[in-house]
């Protein structure tokens, strides 16, 4: 029995998220894998239960004592009764059935599903897991309802006031001016209308010795935190974010930031789109019209032309032939219709060509694709998904899986150069090698240290940003999903979604008729091909 490998036997029930029914119950899950082993004549079977964990995460006390035992090679096959009670987290569970189980030597089988691994991977497992997840954010989404409806009864989701308030002793849910933290507030804005950044303001605080807000709380006896080491010191993020809140103006602004996803619980902003805002709330600090002059001076912080124009596609036109950004042109004596973007690189006159477009045209074009994209997207959500996930899983997963090898190795080799590090130190020490040689030796390994170590940061920042593309695709579909269809463009819409606009030389057809190749890249998603809007558009030219 010691030596014999186990067959392990994974049952699993999440019970606050799936109806604890009979088809589910762990009872039912052990009948079944039992009866199957049996007709099946699988031996020295064991099994190993997680009742009330969600799929989501994988530190399950029952998934973890299953997998150490896999990778100590003690297990021969893992047997669920459908693929999801091994997890509802796609990257995780691919990863598992791909690598892990490959390299254990794991057999795995799903009975429902009919996935055995000894037959192969099914082609449709990718799209079985995506499935099993949408499961898992959509009751996430059921425990996210309560909260909401909260939120949109107008009762504040925020425990603390924002610096400047203060909770009305008399009754804790109306919020009330603490004067000494409004006047810096007040100021805060004042110096940001006299032309200083957050930045700027912070380093004018700190130097004017001014408590922190978290040193306010303290002072006032609100808030028992640790004494801060250098006291006064304004962090250029505390005066933006001053800066930025709407509560200032003495309304309630609920839903500002969320949880990452159903499996990150890092927090994130919300576009402003889902803000929930009730006004007049609470008395206001600073006038409307003072904030509304600071929100324009901070957007303010793209470039501008030399005219003073900014375009909502400034910043973002790119010319595909020489890499360079599309420059604004305007002249006062013109009107709107006559605004064109032209390649910087064509306009030094530094040997590109033009890449003229008219930014009427542009905006007609793009529009027109936005809006293309929006209806395919809601007309089938799930159909998008596969499509973009189609495009990117398969060669994306395996430069993933072979980047997380070699942190893997590098941060063994680190670990034995540690080692190798001490010993030659101690036979130094002992006077087995001479100081010469010890030199010698200890430079070579902290040299190559150095080396693996800047390495191995740069993997892994390059697996952080592989992580994000993989998740773009569900920040997408949700962003579509709170607009409804755009009947003009405006800024906010261009800069949620759309990450950068190539534009290619317009080519003339025949007579004033041009053909004007555009590529539209979309936040977290990259370019959306689609089988009725190409990416070609013809271009509206007037007469020049
Ligand atoms: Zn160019």
């Amino acid at each position: 029995m010691s030596d014999k490998k186990i067959t392990a036997l994974y049952c699993r029930l999440s019970r606050d998220v799936e109806p604890a029914g009979e088809s589910n119950s762990i009872t039912n899950q052990k009948e079944i894998l039992e009866t199957y082993t049996k007709d099946n004549g699988f031996t020295n079977i064991r099994f190993f239960v997680d009742d009330g964990f969600s799929g989501v995460g994988f530190t399950r006390p029952g998934f973890m004592e299953m997998m150490e035992l896999a990778e100590s090679g003690k297990v021969s096959t893992i047997i669920v009764k459908d693929h999801s009670r091994l997890g509802r987290n796609r990257l995780i569970v691919g990863q598992l059935l791909e690598e892990d189980f490959v390299r254990l030597g794991v057999r795995y089988i799903a009975i429902m599903e009919n996935i055995d691994t000894a037959n192969g991977l099914s082609e449709f497992l990718p799209i079985q897991d995506y499935f099993n997840e949408m499961h898992a954010r959509n009751t996430s989404q059921k425990v996210r309802a309560t909260f909401k409806n909260k939120g949109n009864s107008g009762k504040r989701l925020t425990t603390n006031p924002p610096y400047g308030y203060m909770k009305n002793p008399d009754n804790k849910e109306e919020w009330i001016v603490d004067e000494v933290a409004a006047e810096v507030v007040k100021r805060i804005y004042q110096l940001c209308i006299e032309g200083l950044g957050a930045t700027q303001i912070a380093k004018k605080l700190s130097a004017e010795k001014v408590p922190t807000p978290s040193e306010h709380l303290r002072n006032t006896g609100r808030k028992q935190t640790q004494v801060t080491l250098v006291p006064c010191r304004w962090a250029a993020r505390a005066t933006a974010d001053i800066l930025d809140r709407m509560e200032y103006i003495g309304h309630t602004v609920n839903f500002r930031s969320t949880t990452k996803s159903f499996k990150d619980k890092t927090t994130i902003d919300l576009p402003k789109e889902d803000w929930k805002i009730f006004e007049n709330t609470h008395e206001p600090i600073i006038e409307k019209e003072t904030w509304e002059v600071v929100q324009n001076l901070r957007k303010g912080k793209r470039r501008q032309n030399r005219e003073g124009k900014i375009s909502m596609f400034s910043g973002m036109l790119f010319c595909v032939d020489c890499g360079a950004k599309l420059y604004y042109c305007t002249a006062k004596d013109f009107g709107e219709s006559q605004h064109y973007f032209t390649c910087s690189t064509a306009r030094c006159g530094r040997g590109c060509t033009t890449h003229f477009i008219r930014e009427v045209a542009l905006k007609d074009i793009v529009l027109e694709n936005l809006q293309s994209v929006l209806r395919e997207v809601k007309c089938n959500e799930e159909k998008f998904a596969r499509k973009m996930m189609d495009k990117s899983t398969a060669d994306q997963r395996k430069e993933l899986a072979k980047k997380r090898r070699e942190v893997e190795q590098i941060d063994k080799r680190i670990a034995e150069l540690n080692i190798l590090f001490t010993k030659v130190y101690e036979d130094n020490a002992l006077g087995k090698i001479s100081d010469e040689q010890f030199q010698l030796l200890s430079n070579n390994y902290t040299n190559e240290q150095t080396e693996l170590r800047e390495k191995s940061k740069k993997l892994t920042a390059e697996l952080e940003i592989e992580q994000e593309q993989t998740d773009g695709v569900e920040k997408f579909i949700a962003k579509v999903r709170n607009v409804t269809e755009p009947k003009e463009l405006t800024p906010e819409l261009v800069h949620e979604f759309i990450e950068k606009i190539v534009i290619h030389q317009s080519e003339k057809v025949s007579g004033k008729q041009r053909t004007q190749k555009i590529i539209i890249y979309y936040n977290g998603v990259g370019i959306i091909e689609d089988d009725t809007n190409t990416s070609k558009s013809k271009s509206k030219e007037n007469a020049a």
